[in-house]
């Protein structure tokens, strides 16, 4: 890996953490990619069938060799090898390459063509088939080194714990790890619902995604210090600190194992542990947990490459896989936030200076209420299929609400239907008006990831904002504490629902608060729930003092770390 200037002690990098654990060892690189071909010259007549052959022989060796992998590993992993090796057989790839071939190109430029084209259909579909791209350059890049006679690129060789740090792992490579030498892993691009986060969750390895190009400047060898919850990389950090919190890591692994909730503070202050899903099949993954119900289902998620709105009936489909699968606990829905880093299709919306601060969320409805009212019909129609009651409620609430009108009209569209309404409090004007938005309300959840995005005018996607976008600022705390305030004055169920839910720690404060229920990816909440059960309810208020009057976030941290310490019993 060529490095740009190298980075000095204690510099920190920030993704999204995808696997929880505290990991210190040295940084290695993957082992580069090869370089890819240009045109290269023409291709006689004559010599095109050999040159056809050759790519045949080299994509089924690439082909073999991957479901040869699959056979020695299970699960998750053994799924994506042979997904990857079925996309080295697709028919439509190879029809491409051999299209190249018969045109005269080289056998590795047909190939890098070919690929080129299906990169582009899967960024015009977007979502989660965008993600695969990555997939793709892989299946490239192997049946080109194949074809050159050169070593497979993917992971190298070595000879101690690493961390393994790359532009973005294919899947093979994430699948193929041997955790007892890999025990953690950045990547700069990816997300959360790429590959290498689904392995890494499988293989239970410590992961960040998405950590930025800064990370570039992290040379093979540089000590690092990764924390895969709060997705920090701390670069040359003190030795003995970085010990000590891999240690700490370890016990906490140990103590999360054991626990089995429900949640509640030492002295028996409950408070409810939901999950963050986003389709049936993560629903489904987070019953099989401690959730006690969903507390945010990301209804966007699921149509990021629809161009045309779902009819009633296909939309109730979707929702019912979730439903079903808490039909005994409460289910929060949240209806369409598209826009800014959610685009949906078929919500068809106009180029903006910045999406962020434009039409997203509910405001998506404002000329466009048909859009909205379907789909409350369709989760609706639901919920009353499945025979969801009060002891099954399901709740829905809008994303982005910023004013009492917007609370209102939502509430009184939801109640026509029989649906329980709420809102997000993610638009810092909606905490500042918590008094007179909550009596339309059954219910309120803060998300904290806007939340602190527009208290601190700081874009949730710029890496380089890491410090400015972390929940723990006291300007983001103060604006919670206003909402929860106002909750128990009226009598309105408060819960959490950004990544802050996620963060063990953070969960003391916001249980301190007085925050009903805390919800984040499924994997998360046992970390929260073991986290609750070792301090009482005067320590998780004493924390929140101290994280409130804190200057900023760091010390904030600190005064709880503090708190907590001094609240142990004995
Ligand atoms: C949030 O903003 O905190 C939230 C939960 O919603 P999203 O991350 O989907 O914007
Ligand atoms: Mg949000």
């Amino acid at each position: 890996m060529a490095n740009v200037a190298d980075v000095s002690h204690d510099t920190s990098f920030k993704g999204t953490g995808v696997v929880g654990g505290v990991r210190y060892a040295r940084a290695v690189w993957i082992t580069p990619r090869p370089a890819l071909p240009t045109a290269g010259a023409e291709i006689p007549e004559d010599g095109r069938e050999n040159e056809q052959s050759r790519f045949t022989v080299a994509a089924d060796t690439v082909s073999s060799r991957l479901l040869a992998r699959s056979e020695s590993v299970t699960g998750a992993a053994s799924e994506v090898l042979k997904a990857t090796a079925g996309m080295v057989d697709d028919r439509g790839w190879r029809r491409a390459v051999a299209k190249n071939i018969k045109g005269g190109h080289p056998a590795e430029y047909a190939t890098v063509l070919a690929t080129d084209k299906f990169i582009e259909m899967f960024e015009k579909a977007g979502g989660i088939i965008a993600e695969r791209i990555t997939d793709l350059r892989d299946i490239r890049d192997r049946v080109i080194a194949e074809l050159r006679g050169e070593p497979e690129p993917g992971l190298p060789a070595v000879d101690g714990q690493v961390i393994l740090f790359a532009e973005d792992l294919s899947p093979a490579d994430t699948a193929a790890l041997d955790t007892d030498l890999f025990i953690g892993l950045v990547t700069e691009l990816g997300g959360p619902t790429s590959h290498t986060a689904i392995i890494a969750r499988q293989l239970n390895v410590p992961c960040i995604v998405a950590a930025g190009a800064g990370i570039k400047r992290i040379s093979s060898g540089t000590k690092v210090l990764i924390d895969g919850s709060l997705g920090t990389v701390l670069v040359n950090p003190d030795e003995d600190m970085a010990l000590a919190q891999v240690e700490e890591s370890r016990a906490r692994a140990a103590k999360i194992a054991q626990w089995t909730g429900p949640a509640q503070t030492r002295d028996g202050h409950r408070v409810q542990l939901l999950a963050n899903v986003q389709d049936g099949a993560t629903a489904r993954t987070a019953s099989t947990t401690v959730a006690e119900g969903i507390g945010l289902f990301r209804t966007e998620l699921c149509f990021l490459s629809s161009t045309e709105e779902p009819s009633v009936e296909e939309q109730a489909d979707i929702y019912a896989r979730v439903l079903e699968a808490f039909p005994e606990s409460k289910v929060v829905v949240r209806t369409l936030d598209a826009g800014s880093d959610k685009p949906v299709p078929f919500t068809s919306m106009p180029e903006e200076m910045n999406p962020s601060l434009g039409v997203r969320g509910l405001r998506i409805a404002f000329d466009n209420e048909g859009l909205l009212t379907r789909q409350l019909d369709a989760i609706a129609r639901a919920a009353t299929e499945l025979g969801r009651d009060d002891t099954a409620p399901t709740w829905v609430m809008a994303p982005m609400v910023a004013t009492v009108g917007e609370a209102k009209w939502f509430a009184r569209l939801c109640r026509e239907r029989g649906l329980i309404p709420g809102a997000m409090i993610e638009v810092p004007a909606a905490a500042l008006m918590a008094d007179k938005i909550m009596p339309h309300l059954d219910f309120v959840s803060i998300g904290t990831n806007d939340l602190t995005q527009y208290a601190m005018a700081a874009d949730r996607m710029a890496p380089s904002l890491a410090s400015l976008t972390d929940p723990w600022q006291p300007a983001v705390l103060r604006l919670i504490k206003m909402t929860c305030d106002e909750g128990q004055r009226q009598d309105v169920p408060v819960g959490i629902c950004g990544e802050a839910a996620a963060d063990p720690l953070l969960a003391v404060v916001l249980t301190g608060l007085g925050v009903n229920s805390l919800s984040a990816a499924s994997t998360a909440l046992a970390g929260v729930g073991a986290q609750l059960a070792e301090v009482d309810l005067a320590t998780c208020r004493q924390a929140a003092v101290a994280a409130l009057d804190a200057e900023d976030a760091l010390r904030a941290r600190e005064a709880v770390r503090a708190a907590i310490a001094a609240g142990q019993p004995g």
